[in-house]
């Protein structure tokens, strides 16, 4: 027995080190990865609950790793966070977002994710500030989503960083509300202008009854607090039915759109409307 377990101990350690080394390779690739143009940003349209008109799209990142194929944001973004390599990757988002953007018709606004180590950075309002110049891209038009992961960290700086962005006409929104554990004290500390509704509740909407009441009561809250509320994740008619029918401001998911490449939000966006 005693045997067996060494040779289990021996396997475990070696399956870590197959992923200590997977991971390597991939941290090494992601920091040539720029300079080889292998990151592309989609766009998922966000619509008006009520007409269905496009309000603006969601900027998602890609990766088309030359071996890989497709590498997901879920699993380069931690190793970005975790190797300092966000910042510029950060960057880079913001300036092609704002650049891309710049070709929809005026009312449309482009939101970007923002992640909690690019705070850490006490020049993150002057960079987005000069973007913003550099591309010619109207603050008013850019919304920026944070999770709660950015306040967790150093709130005053956060704050401070926030307050910075919104006084150029940035929009703040809060990203996958609900599945923090302070969610609803930071929409005391901080006036978001948009509350966006984790798509694990919006999931299970209408069916569940606690999802639907969880819905519901985000939407209330941020009708009371002058926020507009967007529902993340909507797949189903009976979902959007739902959700509009609770007052959500917002709809945003594959039931409107998958995210697509620039060039295709753009024909979506430009298409005369249907008669
Ligand atoms: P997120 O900000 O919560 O983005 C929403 C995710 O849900 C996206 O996954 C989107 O493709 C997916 N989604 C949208 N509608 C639906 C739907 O109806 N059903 C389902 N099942 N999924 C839907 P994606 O693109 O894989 O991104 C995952 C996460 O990676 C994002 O979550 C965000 O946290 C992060 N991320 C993506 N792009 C960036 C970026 O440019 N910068 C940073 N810092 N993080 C990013
Ligand atoms: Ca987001
Ligand atoms: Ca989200
Ligand atoms: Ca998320």
């Amino acid at each position: 027995a005693k045997e067996e377990g060494r040779g289990r101990y021996r396997m475990f350690e070696a399956s870590m080190n197959a992923r200590i080394q997977a991971r390597r390779s991939l941290e090494l690739d992601l920091r040539r990865a720029i300079a080889r143009q292998e990151f592309e940003l989609y766009y998922q349209p966000q619509v008006d609950a009520r007409t269905g008109a496009f309000d603006g799209a969601e900027a998602l990142i890609r990766w088309h790793h030359p071996v890989r194929g497709m590498v997901s944001p879920a699993e380069f973004i931690p190793i970005a966070e975790e190797t300092g390599l966000i910042g510029n990757l950060g960057e880079w988002v913001l300036r092609t977002a704002c650049t891309q953007a710049l070709s929809w018709p005026e009312h449309l606004t482009v939101a970007v994710n923002l992640s909690p180590v690019q705070f850490r950075d006490g020049r993150l309002a002057t960079t987005i500030r000069n973007i913003l110049a550099e591309t010619n891209f109207p603050p008013a038009r850019l919304e920026l989503e944070i999770t709660e992961g950015s306040l967790l960290q150093n709130e005053q700086r956060t704050l401070v960083i926030l307050r910075e962005l919104r006084a150029l006409g940035i929009r703040i929104s809060m990203d996958d509300f609900g599945t923090g554990y302070s969610s609803l004290s930071y929409l005391r500390r901080f006036p978001f202008d948009k509350i966006k509704i984790d798509q694990s509740f919006v999931r299970r909407t209408p069916d569940d009854k606690e999802s639907a009441a969880i819905v519901r009561a985000i939407a209330m809250l941020g009708a009371s607090l002058g926020m507009k509320t967007t529902a993340e994740g909507v797949e189903t008619d009976a979902q959007s039915s739902f959700i509009t029918g609770e007052g959500c401001d917002q709809i945003q998911g594959y039931l409107i759109s998958r995210p697509v490449p620039a060039r295709q939000i753009e024909a979506l966006f430009t298409r005369p409307e249907p008669v």
